[in-house]
């Protein structure tokens, strides 16, 4: 074979290698990612008090809409749902506050049972949950709480018809479905360069893409939602968004900037091949209030009760003995690691999170600011 022709073949070679990994990547999804399960150092246990914090934050709104929705229907069997649960110690905190919100009131005696509905994707550490239920049961024994899990997407039907009153989902909603189809030329390679999520360097096109992910999945979200609240039943949303329209904003897309520059910096070092680089994406989307509306509006089941956006003071939370940025780096970790894992190979992971760590200290010694991450939070009655 001439040089040239070997050339040629190795090319096509490593073509289809590349288009062979964004579609594994596209399918792989629902099968891949996961937060970091158990109770380690790394684990989401361990790493979620800024999540907690976010939805501490608009406690009242969340007991607000389950005292509403308990005036109004006064169920003797409450469904609820958490969706997007995790593993971590937030799930069942939130379910015994909604638990406590309804037996305040006034209720027949017996009172109310509840059936707690827990779902997260199939690759979920629900045995990690589950094996802090006694406890949770033993906090809980005069009550009649009947918990179960549901694995799979919330992007379809997950439950039966009309058997829930409320459903919560806290810091989930920002996770698409999958990168979108969009991102990719006929070939294969990501059309959005030099990033991976919508950044200063971004086209409009690339913008557009993840748009259109987001209003494809928060509708199916919404529609399938709605064949399974009953009418009056609530849904509490929290999730990560942006305040304007512009989408390389300080809140959430510089720590996927920082997540780049750290992965180029193991490109220079040649732990990381550049194309492996090149054909990463992210699938987030942090949508404006706007952008949430419109799909609400759209889809048509919903009424919207409230939509309030906050910043969440990051660094409050933070242990004095740890910089802001080697805590945020635990928590980006514990979230993304399967993800950084199954595409780069888990060798990378403690450099690339020293990187993170360090890139996030000098950014914000630089611009001599904080960054604070804006959450959305959304309450819905079914029509
Ligand atoms: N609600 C918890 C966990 C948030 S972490 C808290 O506030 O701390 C986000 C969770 O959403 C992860 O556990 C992730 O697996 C889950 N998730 C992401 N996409 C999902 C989907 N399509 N269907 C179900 N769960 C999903």
């Amino acid at each position: 074979m001439s040089l040239k022709r070997e050339k040629q073949t190795y090319m096509l070679f490593m073509l289809s290698q590349k288009t062979h990994d964004i579609i594994l990547m596209k399918m792989d999804i629902e099968k891949v990612f996961q937060m970091k399960g158990g109770i380690g150092e790394n684990s989401y246990s361990k790493n979620s008090s800024l999540q907690k914090r976010a939805a501490d934050k608009v406690k009242h709104i969340i007991t607000a809409a389950m005292e509403q929705m308990y005036v109004e229907k006064r169920p003797n069997s409450i469904g609820i749902a958490d969706l997007g649960c995790s593993t971590g110690p937030n799930t069942l905190s939130n379910i015994k506050q909604l638990v406590h919100t309804v037996l305040l009131h006034p209720h027949p005696d017996p009172e109310p049972e509840f059936r707690v509905f827990l779902n997260d994707l199939p690759t979920n550490d629900f045995n990690t949950l589950f094996q802090s239920l006694p406890d949770f049961y033993t906090q809980l024994n005069k009550h009649r709480i009947y918990i179960s899990a549901y694995p799979g997407s919330f992007y379809g039907r997950l439950f039966p018809d009309h058997c829930l009153h409320f459903i919560y989902s806290s810091n989930c909603l920002h996770w698409l479905s999958k990168v979108p189809a969009g991102i990719y030329d006929e070939q294969g390679f990501s059309i959005n360069k030099k990033s991976i999520y919508i950044s200063e360097r971004s086209t409009q096109e690339v913008s557009l893409a993840y748009l259109k992910q987001f209003q494809h999945d928060f509708s199916l979200f919404l529609k399938s939602r709605s064949q399974e609240l009953v009418c009056g039943g609530r849904m509490v949303l929290i999730l990560l968004g942006r305040t304007g329209s512009h989408h390389a904003d300080r809140g959430n897309s510089v720590f996927w900037e920082i997540m780049y520059r750290s992965l180029s910096t193991m490109v220079d070092e040649g732990e990381i091949d550049e194309e492996k680089l090149e054909s990463y994406e992210v699938h987030f989307y942090a949508p404006s209030k706007e952008e949430l509306e419109d799909e609400v509006r759209k889809e048509g089941s919903f009424k919207l009760d409230v939509l309030e956006m906050f910043e969440n003071e990051n660094e409050n939370d933070i242990d004095a003995d740890m910089s802001y940025g080697t805590a945020v780096a635990k928590t980006v970790r514990s979230i993304q690691e399967s993800m950084l894992a199954n595409h780069f190979g888990d060798s990378i992971l403690d450099k690339l999170f020293q990187h993170y760590a360090t890139l996030l200290d000098q950014e914000l010694a630089a611009a001599n600011d904080h960054i604070n991450s804006i959450t959305t939070v959304l309450v819905l009655t079914k029509l």
